[in-house]
């Protein structure tokens, strides 16, 4: 007989899902966690290492639309909730090849939900992004993404994830499958594959390397740390209302320029290394979150300021240097020459 939650957790070699996995096996250690990952690119197995070593902990190698597969460990597992976060992530990989993320992202949603519409479930939580709402203006700062705002997508990446909600609702209001979707600002933290401008940041810097910075780094992001984000998809997957959509976001505004600026800054370099590169195309402005609906309902704050965060998060890298040496040694490297042309 068992006493706590089976809960499915895909994309959890990646960022966001190996920190809500160890948030989980800590804080709620009567639930067995099932991790379903295709170990694309941004998944690392050594990411979980320690996960690997808890009894309550299993790692399956799955593909999210590979219907067999996911239906087989439905059958074996019973899962009581399934949090999606497996996803195609990148924005600059999106433009070369969208159709991936069409798989991984839209087909990949649906073959989950098929399958907990035929096993049976308590809760499908989808994890989404703020992007599907498209970009702000950056002169109205007063403006903000509420759960009403229209989806309105700018490129392959969060058309992708604004088709799997759109997905997720429809079969709420079909099937009555119980569901709820989180749409989140950017994170930031440990385990951030280096692609990504925070740690893509710290290590060219740490490296002494030139930093590429998209146009003129006037962009703004609402920045928000991993475990503060992964702490609201705990409240919302176990007390958050069926069919509903949270926003979440900890009015964290930065511009990309203040962001790097303030890695320099704690790594004690020049702000020389700054290089501005070629802006991608159709870059997003502003997103800016409004988080109230969280907070009224599940009672959801942020905890980490900004500016601790990241000094952790440096101090993280620093601590865990093979971990992103290794995949900057790889594949990837000859990926980051190609994608940024110097302007
Ligand atoms: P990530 O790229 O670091 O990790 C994605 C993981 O999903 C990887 O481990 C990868 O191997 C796995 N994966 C990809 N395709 C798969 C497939 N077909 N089947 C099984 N596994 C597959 O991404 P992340 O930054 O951790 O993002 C996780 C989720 O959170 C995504 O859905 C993303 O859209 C969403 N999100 C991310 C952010 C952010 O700032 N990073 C913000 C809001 C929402």
């Amino acid at each position: 007989v068992k006493n706590g939650l089976t809960i499915i957790v895909t994309g959890g070699a990646g960022f966001i899902g190996s920190n809500f996995i160890y948030l989980e096996l800590a804080e709620h250690p009567d639930d067995r966690i099932i991790c379903l990952d295709k170990l694309t690119y941004a998944g690392n197995l050594l990411t979980l290492e320690e996960a690997l070593e808890n009894p309550n902990f299993h790692f399956s190698k799955v593909d999210i639309a590979d219907r067999d597969a996911v239906y087989r460990v439905f059958e074996e597992e019973e899962p009581d909730i399934v949090v999606n976060f497996a996803a195609e992530s990148h924005v600059d990989r999106s433009i070369e090849d969208p159709g991936l993320f069409l798989r991984a992202n839209v087909i990949g949603t649906g073959v989950l939900m098929d399958a907990c519409c035929q096993y049976g479930i308590k809760r499908y939580h989808q994890v989404s992004t703020d992007e599907v709402y498209g970009d702000l203006p950056l002169d109205q700062p007063d403006m903000f993404f509420t759960e009403e705002t229209p989806l309105h997508a700018s490129s392959p990446y969060s058309a992708s994830k604004a088709s799997a909600d759109l997905l997720v609702s429809a079969y709420h209001r079909t099937y009555g499958l119980p569901v709820s979707i989180s749409r989140c600002s950017n994170n930031y933290g440990p385990y951030h594959f280096p692609e990504k401008l925070i740690p893509l940041m710290i290590s060219r810097a740490l490296g002494n390397q030139p930093m590429p910075v998209y146009g003129n780094g006037a962009n703004i992001r609402d920045w928000l740390y991993v475990k503060d984000h992964c702490r609201a998809v705990d409240l919302i997957m176990r007390k958050g209302r069926e069919g509903e959509v949270y926003n979440i976001g900890g009015h964290n505004e930065r511009s990309n320029l203040e962001v790097v600026k303030t890695i320099l800054h704690e790594l004690g370099k020049p702000e020389s290394l700054i290089t501005y590169v070629e802006d991608r195309p159709g870059h997003d402005r502003r997103y800016a979150i409004n988080p109230t609906k969280i907070y009224d309902e599940l009672g959801w704050l942020p905890e980490m300021k900004f500016e601790e965060g990241i000094r952790r998060t440096i101090n993280w890298y620093l601590e865990h240097r093979k971990w992103w040496e290794d995949i900057l040694s790889g594949e990837y490297t000859s990926y980051f020459e190609k994608s940024y042309r110097r302007r």
